[in-house]
């Protein structure tokens, strides 16, 4: 019966939008007490549109959105994806970037126009001695407390402006997280991002915020050591990720799920893939799991 039974539990995945990379995989599902779940891509649509332009005193804000825009038109990222559009839309074309170098978890730099640019968090741009001044910092809070992602620019020296982009939680993420609590997970935020916006949308989905269930700031090559640290203390955890970020923390969690809509590297690093990228779908196959292994022993 076990062959049978086994067939039939991932015939009904596939129809669910579920693709199991083994049998071994269904073991995991009966001992997983917490999920672990990325923000951006996975709990929202990772699709962001730029929101506000603020130029510091004396800077020009369409040269801020040609010289941000034309160094993100460079990157991958979302964030950066959606300053490339919004400034293309704003100012037209963008100028060519040279000697381009993206900083994982940080930001990016190049060259534009001549101009040596940085766009990223703070902390890029702190490396390179350029503090924020008051009115920036001001505009960042306001974004970040508006539950919106704020990343700096500066170029030649000097910090210039803020730019702010909007995610969207999607429509189905706070009932997929209520399901996961109902099979018995406790539910962790694991972001990148700002801890002011990680906790906005914390609350949106329905997560408590509190220091061990949104953890933010949180670089991409520390997120697997969070993973760790979770098991280090007797949890039994599943990783929910889409991001190239996010590969080591789904190899290294008890039960890895990779959102079908992100990167190659996170669905390969997975033992589950959410084929629609659906959250919903995470419950579905944890059930699904549980059921047919009732169904083999
Ligand atoms: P997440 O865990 O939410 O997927 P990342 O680790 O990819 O986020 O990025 C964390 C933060 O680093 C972003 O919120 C942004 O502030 C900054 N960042 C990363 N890449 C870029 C980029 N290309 N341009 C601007 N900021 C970036
Ligand atoms: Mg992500």
């Amino acid at each position: 019966a076990t062959p049978t039974a086994l067939m039939v539990g991932t015939g009904r995945g596939a129809q669910l939008g579920i693709l199991i990379s083994g049998p071994e995989v269904l073991e995991s599902t009966q001992r997983v007490d917490t999920v672990v779940l990325d923000k951006t891509g996975t709990i929202t649509t990772g699709h962001m549109s730029l929101v506000d332009v603020v130029a510091a005193d004396g800077t020009d804000p369409d040269q801020l959105l040609r010289l941000a825009g034309a160094l993100e038109a460079a990157s991958e990222h979302p964030v950066a994806r959606a300053i490339a559009d919004g400034a293309t839309e704003r100012v037209g074309e963008l100028p060519t970037v040279e000697d381009f170098t993206n900083v994982p978890g940080l930001g990016v730099q190049g060259s534009v126009d001549g101009h040596a640019v940085l766009v990223g968090r703070p902390q890029l741009l702190a490396e390179w001695s350029q503090a924020l001044p008051a009115e920036l910092v001001a505009a960042m809070t306001t974004a970040q407390q508006g539950g919106r992602t704020a990343v700096a620019v500066g170029w030649d020296g000097a910090a210039r402006g803020v730019l702010a982009v909007s995610d969207t939680v999607k429509a189905t993420s706070a009932r997929a997280i209520a399901q996961l609590r109902e099979l018995g997970l406790t539910p962790v935020l694991l972001t990148g991002d700002n801890a002011t916006v990680a906790r906005s949308v914390a609350v949106e989905v329905g997560i408590e915020p509190g220091p061990d269930t949104v953890i933010a700031d949180v670089l991409p090559q520390d997120k697997v050591d969070v993973i760790t640290g979770l098991q280090a203390r007797g949890r039994v955890v599943a990783m929910i990720g889409d991001g190239v970020n996010d590969a080591a923390a789904l190899a290294q969690a008890d039960l890895g799920l990779a959102m079908g809509t992100g990167s190659d590297v996170a669905i390969e690093a997975s033992d589950l893939t959410l084929v629609r990228g659906d959250l919903r779908a995470a419950a579905d196959a944890i059930r699904l799991a549980r059921r047919t292994l009732r169904t083999i022993k």
